[in-house]
């Protein structure tokens, strides 16, 4: 039977490694060809060695802009279009209010905001009709970290563009949807809290875990497929209740 992405071009930013390597996988068994980008050349290389023959990678930092143009350059010559976007790269160094550094901040806001903007921007002469466009936000839009005050200021931004974005989803053609994990065990998350990260969560979230990165992928599926044809401007927090605890 051919998957629900046969035939689908999908463009994963920071698709190499955590979420977006899941996503990558879960929609290459759906039949897509997938577009992977990250700026660390031997990870990007051994994320598409990974996934396989239906992976490109493109070394692309999404906070400068000239990469976003050599990626789409690239993606209009390959493939010539984009039915999936998952505007996932986002970076989470951060602090509490007293230890905030204008590299933290900056970095922040250039990768999450102005990186996940100017992703989106810059696809829209390659989206095709009825393209899918899934911005990966973050449970911490709707319940903030003390410690992760900027990182999660800079997801509820992106809740904010993308309330904007949806409602000219008729004129532009596409849907647009936010897709916001909960505490989900990546290499990030891990780097950051280390080996209280299962604590943290049997503590934080209603379910008492972590969530695996396939579970997310599942949630992005749903959200770059036709079975969400009609489902465009929303929040789909995939994060074990955490926001209603
Ligand atoms: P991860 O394992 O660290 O993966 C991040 C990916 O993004 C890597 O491929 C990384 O590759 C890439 N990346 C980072 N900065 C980039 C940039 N400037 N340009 C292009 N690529 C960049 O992180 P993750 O936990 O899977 O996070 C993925 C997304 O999910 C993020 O937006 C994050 O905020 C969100 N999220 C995560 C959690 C969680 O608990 N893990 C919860 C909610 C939301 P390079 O380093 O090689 O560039």
């Amino acid at each position: 039977m051919p998957g629900v992405l046969q035939e689908k071009v999908a463009v994963i930013t920071g698709g190499t490694s955590g979420i977006g390597l899941a996503v990558a996988h879960r929609f290459v068994r759906e039949g897509a060809r997938v577009f992977v980008t990250g700026r660390d050349t031997d990870r990007l290389e051994a994320a598409v060695w990974e996934i396989g023959p239906a992976a490109t990678g493109v070394r692309a930092d999404v906070s400068v802009l000239a990469d976003l143009d050599a990626l789409y350059e690239r993606v209009r010559e390959e493939a010539g279009r984009v039915d999936v976007l998952v505007a996932n790269a986002g970076v989470a160094a951060d602090a509490s209010l007293g230890a905030h550094t204008e590299a933290n901040v900056d970095l922040t806001l250039a990768v999450n905001i102005k990186g996940t903007l100017f992703t989106v921007q810059k696809a829209l002469p390659l989206l095709t009709e009825n393209a899918s466009v899934l911005v990966i936000g973050s449970s911490n839009s709707a319940r903030p970290n003390e410690n992760l005050e900027v990182y999660s200021a800079s997801k509820a931004a992106l809740t904010n563009l993308v309330h904007n974005w949806a409602r000219r989803s008729r004129e532009r053609r596409f849907r647009v949807n936010l897709l916001s994990p909960g505490p989900t065990r990546t290499p990030a998350l891990l780097g950051a809290v280390g080996a209280g990260a299962d604590r943290f969560a049997e503590a934080t979230v209603p379910l008492g875990r972590l969530a695996d990165p396939a579970e997310i992928a599942e949630a992005a599926l749903f959200l770059a497929s036709d079975a969400a044809s009609f489902v465009t401007g929303a929040e789909l927090f995939a994060d074990g209740g955490y926001t209603r605890a």
